[in-house]
């Protein structure tokens, strides 16, 4: 098997009946799934589309998404998500650098794409929440055959440093990194529904949430966008077994008013990434819903899933697990280095989920991928059990008077006060120290709690060049796509 696909296509000749995808009243089954997607690939090939073309996805989460990125797959082009929240000028970025040759978009989603389409010279195809009216071209069901080594999907990173740049994922990078996961971490089965709550257009959705369901059949639930009280909910309408989300997405959940009369007994697994989760958050939600929540770790390029708290071993609250199958990890001085046990440094990454490379910059390639593994510049340290343990973003790090800061470690911090509901931890420039320690705060509905309050709790809590001296409260932190929180965009009241 090559082509990513044939997921789909065994899968709906094993379980024609079974429902692939629901948003609210509709359903889709895996053969309808299947028929759909192949409607799409006849229309693609009639429009020209020859394998390796590029091909743009600018959907919410509807029917639509896993119908395009199926049908596009199975004409055998490269799939480009992306965000329906990009700008014009955002667009015909992705457009212009993918050399993309067709872009479908969302008909009730502004005129970004139309617009974007129309200045870069390609076809815009807007579609309803079902996908495209494909006309009278003849259904391809069968997938075009691709290598291993082909690309399979271009993923724009989150773009919260410099200009995006567009990791190329292979078929063999997404079929193994999603057969790890369904298998080593979520123990995904038939009779499974997961919650897909997550953007399909970010990796962790699209491998955890849309190739983990259609690899064995299970059913995904679909909210268009995040909202705690939908994907309560849902996830009591459809007897959801497995959630998936950022933290924020946990935190929102737990403090939602709903939260205390939600019917969550079906949940199983929970699957938390993309950024830290506070150990205060999973405590109390497990407790609250009775399920147990694993957290991982990963990045666009790696597909995303490298380590995993999983099933089989011991969990470590507060650690990133250990590697998944297929995938190896070290932790590296500036050198390339292994630093030793619970020595700070850089998580270096090698295996069948690292990206080919970047679409089109053989030179950021070079540097990301210096000797066959590829750097993170996320930094962690390693247990003497192999659990690794993120302690920051190396561009995060923060400096103060020569002493180094990581903004998560204070964040925790200020998690444990209960009025808290989210917090972030920044740099701010300052002329004797070089930089100090800020803090943004949102609190909970209903709570109260003053700067000086909340800067004296921390202080009580971590070393004295640690506690933010100045913390302000905010109505919202910055997010990024999937609920993310923005550090870099937070900034201290004028
Ligand atoms: P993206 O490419 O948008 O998926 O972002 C990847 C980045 O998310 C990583 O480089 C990490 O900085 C961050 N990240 C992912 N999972 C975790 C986690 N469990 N804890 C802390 N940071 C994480």
């Amino acid at each position: 098997m090559t082509n990513l696909a044939e997921n789909l296509v065994a899968t709906a000749a094993a379980h024609p009946d079974r429902t692939a995808i629901r948003l609210d009243d509709v359903e889709l089954s895996y053969a309808d799934l299947h028929a759909a997607s192949a409607r799409v690939a006849g229309m693609l090939a009639a429009q020209g589309i020859a394998p390796g073309d590029r091909v743009g996805i600018v959907l919410p989460n509807l029917p639509a998404f896993p119908i395009l990125f199926h049908g596009a797959l199975l004409a055998g082009a490269t799939v480009v998500p992306m965000n329906p929240l990009l700008k014009q000028r955002e667009v015909e970025y992705y457009l212009r650098d993918s050399g993309m040759s067709l872009v479908f978009g969302w008909d009730s989603g502004g005129d970004a794409v139309t617009a974007a389409a129309g200045t870069v010279g390609i076809p815009a195809v807007l579609v309803g929440p079902l996908g495209p009216d494909t006309g009278d071209a003849a259904p391809a069901p069968d997938a075009v055959t691709r290598d291993d080594s082909d690309t399979a999907v271009i993923l724009y990173t989150s773009g919260t440093t410099g200009q995006p740049k567009g990791a190329e994922l292979t078929h063999a990078n997404l079929r193994t990194n999603t057969a790890a996961t369904v298998s080593s971490v979520l123990t995904l089965g038939t009779d499974d529904v997961i919650m897909g709550c997550l953007p399909l257009f970010h990796v962790f959705g699209l491998t955890c949430g849309l190739n983990a369901a259609v690899s064995v059949g299970a059913t995904l639930t679909l909210i268009p966008r995040f909202d705690p009280a939908k994907a309560l909910a849902v996830i009591a309408r459809d007897e959801v077994t497995v959630f998936e989300g950022v933290p924020t997405m946990y935190a929102a959940m737990l403090h939602h008013p709903d939260a205390d009369t939600a019917d969550m007994t079906t949940l199983r697994t929970c699957a938390s990434g993309g950024s830290a989760m506070p150990v205060e958050i999973m405590r109390a939600f497990e407790e609250k819903f009775g399920c147990m929540v694993l957290e991982g770790y990963g990045l666009s390029e790696t597909s995303p899933v490298a380590s995993f708290n999983q099933p089989h071993r011991e969990r470590k609250p507060g650690s990133i697990g250990f590697e998944i199958p297929g995938c190896e990890m070290r932790v590296v001085d500036d050198n390339g280095a292994d630093v030793g046990t619970d020595t700070p440094g850089e998580i270096a990454i090698r295996g069948d989920n690292v990206m080919k490379g970047y679409w089109g910059r053989p030179d950021a390639t070079a540097e990301a991928v210096p000797d066959g593994w590829f750097r993170t510049g996320d930094v962690a340290t390693r247990d003497a059990d192999g659990y690794y343990f993120i302690v920051d973003r190396k561009k995060d790090l923060i400096i103060r008077g020569g002493y180094n800061v990581y903004p998560r470690e204070v964040e925790e911090a200020l998690y444990e006060h209960p009025a808290v509901a989210e917090a972030a931890v920044v740099g701010i420039p300052h002329p004797e120290w070089g930089e100090e320690i800020g803090a943004a705060v949102a609190l909970r509905a209903g709570e109260k709690a003053d700067p000086e309050e909340l800067r004296d709790f921390v202080k009580e809590r971590v070393a004295a060049y640690k506690y933010p001296r100045q913390v302000w409260l905010v109505e919202e932190l910055p997010k990024g796509p999937t609920g993310k929180i923005l550090r870099r965009e937070v900034n201290p009241p004028e």
